[in-house]
């Protein structure tokens, strides 16, 4: 053999407490936002096995997630003959009106044709009524939860929206969210209720997720966005879609209707903030017509004269941020407002954006010494994080044994909280998510100061 073909690869370290989320988690998520749709993952049952474990521990809900169960044979012969299998269980057991499929690496890995495997499942049953069924290719070595998150939106915005107008139903915005919490939806949902327009949440898992107490086991959870709102979509006025990474990064839901059907598309930052929510806020003024309501102008009010109550303890304060891209890109936003220094901003998605993005942002961001990292995982954000002394984490749970080790506390957002009850109701949306979040990192602060305190003050 030539020398080129033995060339020795440098000694590296491969990917060690991740930074991430598996891709088909993410798109697990979309389909249980949607009314009566059950997600089913192509491809080994521990695959959906550790999904559902994850979103459990988060939710504190049953989540049923299927697999099409792939042994040593269909890992050689391919997975055609499963997924006709759990696609007929599907319907049997669940009766569902959409099953969302996701693809893992495996199935990813040996080359499944699962459009090929459809479009004959479709055929052999042509006399038969099928539920929607939806595919979106999720392989998790080439993603995050975030990829496979916004993948699914879009291909079930392009599998719906294609067929035709159902006149039951109609509105006027379709809103894309992201993979927000419960609470966040139900926000957005109460500010959307007060301009009286009416809308589309793609996906609203804020029931199906964070629902009540049952007497009885419900197969398929009430809730989630309607089918035919979906099918709608191409009608509405316009799209709000949430994420500056998404906007300058990849092909979107809103993106989709806009190219195809010309429903404009307004793509915001995460509204977390007051600058990223006043801007949320101008577009339903401006779609609307009315202006912002009293409440929510109050609650304005308020958080801006809480941030000047709380300033003298935040000012200066320096952070690690890290998770998905644009939910970091939203907290930047916040924690600048604020007076705190983002001084480490990490994640595990690869956009090459965050960094041009976080610049709009905090124009001074270099010499502030903040240091904008993607790519990483927890280690290296250990690493690096040791030499900004950081006073605070902000960031899911899987940071919580870094933050131990350097000694500093942990402020606990977005996905997945699996140490502590309540990830569901962790608001970061709107004046009052980010009221929410701003008393939450202040008496962190006061807290850790207080405990360090050798005469135990109980006044400040
Ligand atoms: S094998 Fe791939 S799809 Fe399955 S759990 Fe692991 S990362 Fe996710």
């Amino acid at each position: 053999m030539s020398n080129s073909v033995l060339k020795k690869k440098e000694n590296y370290t491969p990917t060690t407490n991740a930074c991430k989320l598996c891709t088909p988690l993410g798109a697990s998520l979309v389909f249980k936002g949607i009314s009566n749709a059950v997600p089913l993952l192509h491809g080994s049952q521990g695959c959906s096995t550790y999904i559902r474990r994850y979103v459990i521990s988060h939710f504190k809900e049953p989540v049923d997630i299927a697999s099409t169960n792939f042994s040593e044979e269909t890992a050689i012969f391919g997975g055609g003959v499963n997924l006709n299998l759990a696609l007929d269980n599907l319907r049997k057991q669940y009766n569902p009106e959409m099953i969302g499929i996701a693809t893992t690496c495996l199935s990813e890995t040996i080359g499944d044709d699962v459009a090929m495997f459809l479009k004959s499942y479709r055929e052999q049953r042509i006399d038969q009524r099928l539920p929607e069924i939806i595919h979106v290719s999720t392989p998790s070595y080439r993603g995050t939860h975030m990829d496979g998150f916004h993948g699914a939106v879009q291909a079930v915005v392009e599998g719906l929206s294609n067929k035709d107008f159902d006149a039951r139903s109609g509105h006027q915005l379709n809103i894309f969210p992201s993979m927000v919490s419960p609470a966040d939806i139900r926000h957005l949902k109460d500010i959307l209720k007060a301009f009286g327009i009416s809308y589309a949440m793609l996906p609203d898992y804020s029931d199906r997720l964070d629902g009540a107490l049952w007497s009885e086991y419900q197969t398929i959870q009430k809730g989630g966005t309607d089918i035919s709102e979906i099918k709608n979509m191409k009608k509405a006025r316009a799209s709000v879609e949430f994420g500056k990474i998404l906007e300058g990064g990849r092909s979107s839901g809103g993106k989709y209707l806009k190219d195809t059907f010309g429903v404009p598309c307004y793509s915001l930052g995460l509204p977390i903030g007051v600058r990223e929510t006043d801007a949320f806020f101008k577009v339903l003024e401006n779609l609307t017509g009315i202006s912002t309501p009293d409440r929510f102008v109050s609650q304005r009010e308020r958080l801006i004269d809480s941030f000047v109550d709380g300033h003298k303890y935040v000012s200066g304060i320096r952070a690690v941020v890290y998770g998905e891209e644009d939910l970091v890109v939203g907290m930047v936003s916040l924690l600048r407002e604020i007076g705190i220094i983002p001084v480490l901003c990490a994640s595990g998605g690869k956009s090459g954006l965050m960094e041009k993005t976080i610049e709009t942002i905090v124009p001074e961001y270099q010499p502030l010494g903040i240091s904008i990292r993607e790519n990483v995982d927890f280690m290296d954000i250990e690493k690096q994080a040791a030499d900004f002394s950081p006073d605070i984490f902000i960031g899911n749970s899987k940071g919580y044994t870094l933050s131990r080790r350097i000694g500093k506390p942990l402020v606990r957002i977005g996905f997945p909280v699996h140490d502590r009850i309540g990830g569901s109701r962790i608001r970061h949306l709107g004046y009052e998510g980010a009221q929410e979040l701003f008393d939450r990192i202040v008496n962190t602060l006061i807290e850790k100061g207080q405990e360090k305190s050798e005469i135990g003050y109980t006044y400040i």
